[in-house]
């Protein structure tokens, strides 16, 4: 049995309370963090190969190398805690049970970069999160560990939970950080990047919260150790959020570059019975669909391209046989159609136009040419946006028709959706409609 990090205290009683965080050894690595200096630390951040733990997997100690080093200003450290992928429910875990190991990490970051202001942003619906982040944070300021000059080592830290209206593009850093300022989530061109137009246009760090998380870790034990619990370019324990036709959905963790099929078999308890595995998505509804031959494809950003997807959070979905991927394409174009912020019209119209040609052909209504269609608003909408949202749309579409384009010629030549279940679920929508 491997031993724990970042999920050490999930079983633990209270472990959210400071007292107990405390008991555990919480904020027992904060001296050792002061008694490092920017350059050493960055150093041992590199050293981990820890990759943002947030999809887009950028080395977090080269992130950290971005920022300014001038004292005198005013930077900002905000933690990307808006997660709203759909299949990923990772970051809520660390917030509901281990609020300190958050603030902790906060705390060695703002003391790395001479930050005097962060910002947790939570996505809004995640209530208990916020509720275990305030009454944490209050818990910090009563015993020192934040405000003015932290445990007497002349850090004036101070740490905000700041609640979202539960948008999903105000995950994209720059959507989140317009959001922060009180205006609509809407992302901005980059370059700049945020470290060094940030919030209130000052130097600002953007991580996740499983990558924030994960310093205080790696300040105690050192980067080369967190390294060794990976594979190359790929460091450290990660949390995998498993979800979908297996026996024990939920939240585990094991080392980068774990296999797929050892995520599934030794901790999410195989497929359910009855169910064979048709498909899985890699980490979040934004990936590309892989195929049951991929099982022994390792969690990691490169292992994972070269099997034809992408790593994105690492939350895992697997689909069964009773899946129909038509449903599940329109289902996205719904949901990306929606989280659209508008600015650009080929996210904005092309998600709504390929949300309503799906689902048409998932009702049975589709013709031949729009399996065309659909691949010509899909090319439409790639790579001419501002941000990523769109691409989040047309990958996985992508993906569903070039492995299971059968299922979609079925829809249009039959004029029904093959699985009974979809079809019956609409059926007695109509009714009720
Ligand atoms: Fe907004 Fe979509 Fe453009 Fe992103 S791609 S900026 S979400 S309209």
């Amino acid at each position: 049995m491997e031993e724990k990090y970042l999920s050490r205290h999930f079983g633990i009683d209270k472990a959210y309370n400071l007292d107990v965080y405390e008991q555990q050894g919480g904020y027992s690595t904060l001296p050792k963090a002061f008694a490092m200096d920017t350059d050493a630390i960055i150093a041992e951040m590199k050293k981990s190969n820890l990759r943002g733990r947030g999809g887009a997997g950028f080395p977090t100690g080269v992130k950290w190398g971005f920022m300014p080093r001038d004292s005198d200003v005013e930077k900002y450290l905000v933690v990307n805690a808006d997660e709203g992928e759909p299949g990923t429910f990772k970051d809520r875990m660390i917030m509901e049970l281990d609020p300190h190991r958050l603030i902790e990490g906060c705390v060695m970051t703002a003391w790395a970069l001479g930050l005097r202001t962060g910002y947790i942003f939570v996505r809004g619906e995640l209530q208990l999160a916020i509720r275990r982040l305030e009454v944490a944070i209050k818990q910090a300021y009563e015993k020192g560990y934040l405000g003015k000059n932290v445990l007497g080592k002349g850090l004036d830290f101070d740490l905000y939970v700041h609640s979202s209206a539960g948008a999903y593009i105000c995950g994209e850093e720059t959507g989140l950080i317009e959001g922060l300022e009180g205006k609509p989530g809407q992302p901005r061109m980059k370059p700049p990047f945020p470290a060094i137009v940030g919030v209130f246009n000052k130097p600002t760090l953007v991580n996740n919260v499983e990558t924030i998380a994960a310093v205080p870790f790696i300040l105690e034990h050192g980067g080369e150790h967190w390294a060794s619990m990976g594979i190359e370019r790929n460091g450290g324990p990660k949390l995998y959020g498993l979800s979908g036709h297996i026996n024990k959905p939920g939240v585990y963790e094991a080392p980068s570059g774990i296999t797929v099929r050892e995520l599934l078999e030794r901790f999410g308890g195989g497929m359910r019975e009855g169910s064979d595995l048709k498909a899985f998505i890699p980490g979040g509804s934004s990936c590309a669909v892989l195929l049951p031959e991929s099982l022994d494809a390792q969690m990691g950003f490169e292992t994972l391209r070269e099997a034809g997807s992408s790593m994105g959070t690492g939350c895992i979905t697997f689909m069964d046989q009773t899946t129909c991927m038509v449903r599940l394409s329109a289902r996205l174009a719904h949901f990306y159609h929606h989280e659209s912020c508008g600015q650009c019209t080929p996210c904005r119209e092309g998600t709504g136009w390929a949300y309503k040609v799906l689902n048409a052909i998932e009702a049975g209504q589709g013709t031949p040419d729009d399996l065309a269609l659909i691949q010509d608003m899909i090319t439409g909408i790639a790579g001419n946006t501002i941000c990523a949202h769109g691409d989040s749309l047309v990958i996985p579409v992508r993906s569903y028709i070039e492995k299971f384009g059968q299922e979609f010629e079925d829809h249009v030549q039959n004029k029904r959706c093959p699985f009974p279940r979809w079809r019956k679920m609409r059926n007695t929508q109509r009714m009720s409609a």
